[in-house]
């Protein structure tokens, strides 16, 4: 069966035939070390699981949308003492997603979902800057932060990386590439300034300097039935989402609301 909704099975007589997307749905994950126990492909691997299965789920709500493949590389310049993390540097990944998005919009299509999935990847600038040089409305998430507000209810503690809930999601999505028994505690040196742990003032980290396995958060309480209650939140919201902005008319006051 040829699903329509993805841009790799379609072809061009479906797409003449029918109508072309409202809405095209890209996403972004990365190549990097996670602890020691989960797939360097782990943010390509679950932000394409997410970005299919969000775009299956608007369309067969009746949304008309397309999904693109996921750009497996991310920015990953602080991660390199680990093997093997693969850097692609953001003014690529701008350039990238800059032309992809200006082919899209050369077909009329006018509403751009980014889903990214690796916390190194930034499309804020992208996002401002590109919407108001082409006729096209960007909208871009972090999906795992979608559900945070529920976080606390699904998992025992906070996750940065590699821990309780990248693991429950690998463990949801792929448990045969996951060998927990090789994972590291994932506990990590805090900032010497308070400043930086309350998050007053940011900054990068230098992997290397938190521990010896390229992880920020404890994978010990991960399970499979987590992974699978929180994707299925973040996707359920991400999808409705989709189905609006699929229903939404481009006028002169769109994304904001309409005025009486
Ligand atoms: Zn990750």
């Amino acid at each position: 069966m040829i699903r329509d909704w993805d841009i790799t099975e379609t072809n061009m007589g479906r797409l003449s035939e029918g109508r072309l997307p409202e809405v095209v749905v890209l996403s972004t994950g990365a190549l990097e070390p996670h602890n020691r126990h989960l797939p360097e492909g782990q943010d390509y691997l679950h932000t394409t699981h997410v970005s299919r299965t969000v775009v299956e789920r608007a369309s067969a709500a009746g949304a008309a949308v397309l999904w693109l493949p996921t750009i497996a590389y991310g920015v990953d310049a602080n991660l390199m003492d680990f093997p093997l993390a693969v850097h692609v540097s953001q003014q690529t990944l701008d350039a990238l997603l800059e032309d992809i998005i200006r082919s899209c919009a050369a077909y009329g299509i006018r509403k751009v979902v980014i889903i990214n999935g690796h916390g190194g990847n930034d499309f804020a600038p992208l996002v401002r800057r590109l919407q108001t040089e082409i006729e096209v409305h960007l909208f871009a998430c972090n999906w795992w932060t979608v559900g945070r507000d529920q976080y606390a209810e699904i998992f025992e503690e906070e996750d940065d990386h590699a821990g309780e809930m990248e693991t429950s999601v690998a463990l949801a999505l792929y448990p045969h590439l996951v060998e927990r028994q090789r994972a590291g505690d994932g506990v990590s040196a805090p900032f010497r300034f308070e400043a930086l742990n309350k998050g007053w003032v940011s900054t990068s980290r230098r992997f290397i300097r938190l521990n010896d396995h390229c992880a920020v958060g404890r994978p010990h309480a991960a399970t499979a039935e987590k992974g699978h209650r929180y994707l299925d939140l973040v996707i359920d919201r991400i999808a409705h989402f989709v189905v609006q902005l699929s229903h939404a008319t481009v006028d002169d006051s769109f994304p904001m609301q309409e005025q009486n």
